[in-house]
Formats: structure tokens, C-alpha cells, sequence
């Protein structure tokens, strides 16, 4: 019997598959086709090349709090220590929690003054037993400390060591993948095509070379270069002005590399694009007919094919750019909470003005804290 679909990478016969998501579900798309890729191939990706992509763009999507195409959460960094070497687990949305107990003394007139910070209540036999390994004479004990326990939010002070690792064979046969599903949801019988075998396999197996696909970014991309719904796009585009079959994926507004898929294609122009908004807070969210300029995009024989000195300076550039626009949003974000916490306080007897009053006070708080920093740096 004919089967309706040939997977793009193993170019076998298959019934509907469960789906793929064109580009990876972690980073919040919602295409998904179930006539180009088989449920094995998928089922391997899904354990393999799309986790490597994951991880290297864990740091961004955590920051953003960006949830996946199917609703999920992004990941929560544990163990990310600060510059006074005290451990935070990062949750969604770059929100910083204690991840072990910290213990800090300060001599007073009569003695000493301990504190012990946690990160949730979990934590607290942990800071019992780590107190009494501190000072062994003073036998503190769970209610005893159940009883002093006060709560606290704050601003962090000091700075967060995030490394992210952009790179790699895994991360780059995943980014690649999301520009030949593209290729294969518009034209599959332009994808099944010989010239894409040898792509095919580096998705498929990890056979050959990153090399061979992938350029890194020679200078920091032009605005016009790249259509936008929002601060923080994915952006796929794949395009063949003949020989060649060429295009680009970028994550988060900026972290990207120039691909190239073919090098002997014979057949007709094309030039496909997807543009996704990873915060869904755009109209449209995501497009699949983005309005681009091939000629315009990152070129890859301009591209560098290894990551040395000034592709560094290049990346770095763009992920400063990356963090002044996470910070323009982190800030609106808590003037909001700021804002909703206070109107949404129940307590009935205060006026207006006493709100107002308790709104500018938290608001002149993070301001001061924001100010500290930047005299910091
Ligand atoms: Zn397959």
C-alpha cells in the first residue's frame, strides 16, 4: 500500500504522524505538520537535537519567561551563583531564589547576630542542621526557628554569572532541522530532493560537519535586515536564488546563525519564512509569510565559520542588545506588579490616597535599586 507522506529525513513512507512543530514547541511556535516527518525521526529528535538546542538557549528563555508552543513553562537555572558566591535557582522569568541556606553573622556588642536565609520553606531542616554545624553550641532547633521566621522580598544586589553556550554539533543539527522542516512543510518534494542529502544525514545522524551548514554572524545584524513582530523573534527563513539553497535562524530577537542547506540545486527560486513572537503579546503572534528580503539577510559566505575573536565581539554585542531590551521589559513588567499588587490589596478602609502613597513608596524602592546597580557597573 502507498503511504501519503515520505518523511524529509529518512525519505521513507508514512501515515500522519502525531506532528512536528516546524520550529522546536520550547520556544513557543505553534506550526506543526503531520505530513513531513515520521513518529520514529520525531520520537529521536525530540531526545536528542532539540534538548541540545534547549539547553543552549536555556538562559534566554528563562530570562523571558516565554512558554512553549503547547503551553508548558520554560526551565527553571539551579545552582547560579552570584558575585558574593551565594546560589540562586532562577525561575521562569529570571526570578532569583535562594537555592541553599545562607548563613551570615555579624558581631554586635553582646555576642553575635546569625541570620539564615532560604529560598522556600522546604529548606528550613536543611538551615536547622547547617546553623548547628555552624555554631554546634547553641542547639537550635525547627520550632525555634519556625518561630523567628519572617518572610522577605527584595531586590537582589549583587549580579548573576550567566553562561550561555550558544554552539555545538547537537545545537546546530536542531537549529538546522527547524529550517529544512520549513523547506518541507512549504515544498517537500523540494526537500526530498538528492542535493539535501547530505544535510539530511548531519540532521539525521550527526554524519559530516557543522562547517559545512553553518556560519556565525560577521557583524551585528542591521534592523532592516529582518522582519519583526517583537523585541524578541525567532526568525526561519530559507530561500535559493538558484546553486545554492541558503537562510537563517535566529532565536530571541538576535542569537543566530546564516545556514546553507545545498550547494547544487538545479530547480526554481523559491524563499520561505516563519516569524514567531515568542511572548505571544504581539498581533499577529507568529506568521508563516513573513515579508522578507533575501538579499538582504546575513549572507553566508560573509559569515565566519569558526567562532573566533571578533565573531566573540560580534555575539557579545548582541547579547548586551539582548539584555537592554530584557531589562526595558523586566522593568515594565514590575511597575505593573507593583501597580496590581497594591489595587488588589483587600483592605477595604484605605482611600485612594493612602494607595497612591503605598504605590510610589514601592516604586521609589525599585527605582533606588535599579539606580544602586547602575552605579555599580
Ligand atoms: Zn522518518
Amino acid at each position: 500500500m502507498i503511504k501519503p507522506h515520505t518523511c524529509i529525513y529518512e525519505k521513507v513512507g508514512f501515515e500522519d504522524s502525531y506532528g512536528e512543530h516546524i520550529l522546536q514547541n520550547f520556544l513557543g511556535a505553534r506550526w506543526v505538520s503531520k505530513k513531513i516527518v515520521c513518529n520514529e525521526a520525531q520520537s529521536q529528535f525530540g531526545s536528542s537535537i532539540d534538548v541540545a538546542l534547549e539547553k543552549g538557549l536555556q538562559e534566554f528563555r528563562n530570562l523571558l519567561g516565554s512558554k512553549g508552543g503547547r503551553g508548558g513553562d520554560g526551565p527553571t537555572l539551579k545552582g547560579i551563583s552570584d558575585t558574593e558566591g551565594v546560589k540562586y535557582n532562577l525561575k521562569p522569568g529570571g526570578i532569583p531564589e535562594v537555592s541553599a541556606p545562607v548563613i551570615k553573622s555579624q558581631e554586635i556588642p553582646f555576642g553575635t547576630h546569625i541570620k539564615g536565609i532560604i529560598g522556600n520553606t522546604k529548606q528550613l531542616e536543611w538551615l536547622v542542621h547547617e546553623l548547628n554545624k555552624y555554631c554546634p553550641n547553641a542547639n537550635i532547633d525547627l520550632a525555634q526557628i519556625r518561630a523567628n521566621i519572617t518572610s522577605e522580598q527584595g531586590y537582589l544586589e549583587s549580579y548573576l554569572h550567566l553562561q550561555p553556550t550558544i554552539g555545538g554539533a547537537d545545537y546546530f543539527r536542531g537549529l538546522l532541522k527547524s529550517a529544512f522542516n520549513l523547506l518541507g512543510a512549504n515544498a517537500s518534494n523540494i526537500a526530498l530532493l538528492p542535493c539535501f542529502d547530505c544535510v539530511r544525514n548531519f540532521i539525521l545522524n550527526g554524519s559530516g560537519s557543522a562547517d559545512t551548514f553553518i556560519r556565525w554572524y560577521s557583524s551585528f545584524p542591521e534592523t532592516d535586515m529582518i522582519p519583526i513582530l517583537s523585541n524578541f523573534d525567532h526568525f526561519v527563513c530559507v530561500y535559493s536564488n538558484g546553486c545554492n539553497v541558503d537562510g537563517l535562524v535566529q532565536f530571541f530577537g538576535g542569537i543566530g546563525h546564516i545556514i546553507r542547506l545545498a550547494d547544487s540545486y538545479e530547480g526554481e527560486k523559491f524563499k520561505f519564512g516563519y516569524l514567531v513572537n515568542p511572548l505571544r503579546d504581539s498581533e499577529p503572534a507568529e506568521t508563516r509569510i513573513p515579508d522578507f528580503n533575501s538579499a538582504l539577510v546575513p549572507q553566508f559566505d560573509d559569515g565566519y565559520i569558526k567562532p573566533g575573536q571578533e565573531v566573540r565581539t560580534v555575539y557579545k554585542a548582541i547579547i548586551d542588545a539582548f539584555l537592554i531590551k530584557y531589562s526595558e521589559l523586566s522593568v515594565n513588567k514590575e511597575i505593573c506588579r507593583i501597580i496590581d499588587e497594591e489595587i488588589n490589596s483587600n483592605d477595604q478602609n484605605e482611600t485612594i490616597q493612602q494607595i497612591g502613597v503605598k504605590i510610589a513608596e514601592k516604586l521609589a524602592l525599585f527605582i533606588a535599586s535599579r539606580n544602586n546597580r547602575k552605579n555599580e557597573i
